[in-house]
């Protein structure tokens, strides 16, 4: 897994006149598992977007200012290393094959072949989408269930081998069983890749017993997260 360290990160969008994050400083050590918390609307999207290295470009019309790296490279460059899992996961699930989804992350990593297929099987067993589950790789994604999907999501990620696996509201439309599922798979990916993970998800408790740290943005009160140490984010 990758550090990650935000120092003195602010950024506005394009025309918008208000900063949607403004001088957020915190850091994330290599392989740690860390839930934000935080009010509807604070940034947190907007942050780990920065993160994954997919809004914060010259070109893209926002401003940023302060930095944002993984293990000292900028997030705008280290894009391939981070995955990214998103509360709709319909977005990144866009062949026919459940296995096609799986493998062609890696094969935009340049992944040798054998590599990618070796790794998928694994993956997809660590998710629960495998012949034990009645699940062939040839089953068609758009049958699979909303929790199904996103697990195959999470599979496509792991065959890329991220170094910091990043989830923005993993669990947003799930129903409980489908929840856990998937917290059970990303608990299960970042501790087979080693990954860093960061999350974003209004189901707090569900990731009880798997995140070392909480982290609450924009609270007045530092409080003492689950190791017994203090965080701070301002
Ligand atoms: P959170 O994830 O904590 O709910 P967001 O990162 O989604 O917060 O949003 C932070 C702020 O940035 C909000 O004021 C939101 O309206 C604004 N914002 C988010 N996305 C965009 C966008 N694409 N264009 C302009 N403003 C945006
Ligand atoms: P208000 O109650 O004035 O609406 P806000 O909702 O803007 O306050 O902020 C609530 C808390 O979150 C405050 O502690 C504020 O310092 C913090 N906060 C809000 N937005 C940000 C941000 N973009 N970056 C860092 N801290 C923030």
């Amino acid at each position: 897994g990758s550090r990650i360290e935000i120092k003195n990160w602010s950024y506005r969008y394009p025309l918008n006149d208000a900063w949607a994050v403004e001088d957020l400083t915190l850091n994330v050590a290599a392989g740690e598992k860390v839930l934000l918390t935080g009010r509807s609307g604070w940034g947190k999207s907007t942050v780990l977007q920065a993160i994954a290295g997919i809004l914060g470009s010259a070109d893209e019309g926002g401003e940023s200012r302060g930095s944002i790296t993984i293990d000292d490279t900028p997030a705008l460059q280290a894009r391939g290393r981070v995955g990214l899992i998103l509360q709709n996961p319909e977005s990144q699930v866009i062949f026919a094959r459940v296995q096609d989804n799986a493998t062609f992350g890696g094969e935009n990593l340049g992944v040798e072949r054998e590599e990618i297929l070796t790794r998928t099987e694994e993956a997809l067993h660590t998710v629960d989408l495998d012949a034990e589950h009645g699940i062939s790789p040839q089953r068609l994604a758009q049958h699979l269930s909303g929790g199904q999907t996103q697990r195959l999501a999470i599979a496509s990620i792991m065959v890329m081998r991220p170094d910091v696996i990043i989830c923005d509201e993993p669990t947003a439309n799930l129903d409980p069983d489908g929840v856990q599922c998937v917290v059970d798979a990303i608990a299960d990916a970042a501790r087979q890749t080693g990954a860093t993970l960061l999350v974003v998800d209004h189901n707090v408790q569900a990731w009880d017993g798997i995140v070392e740290r909480r982290i609450a943005l924009g609270e007045q009160v530092d409080f003492e997260d689950y190791a017994g140490r203090y965080a701070s984010t301002r």
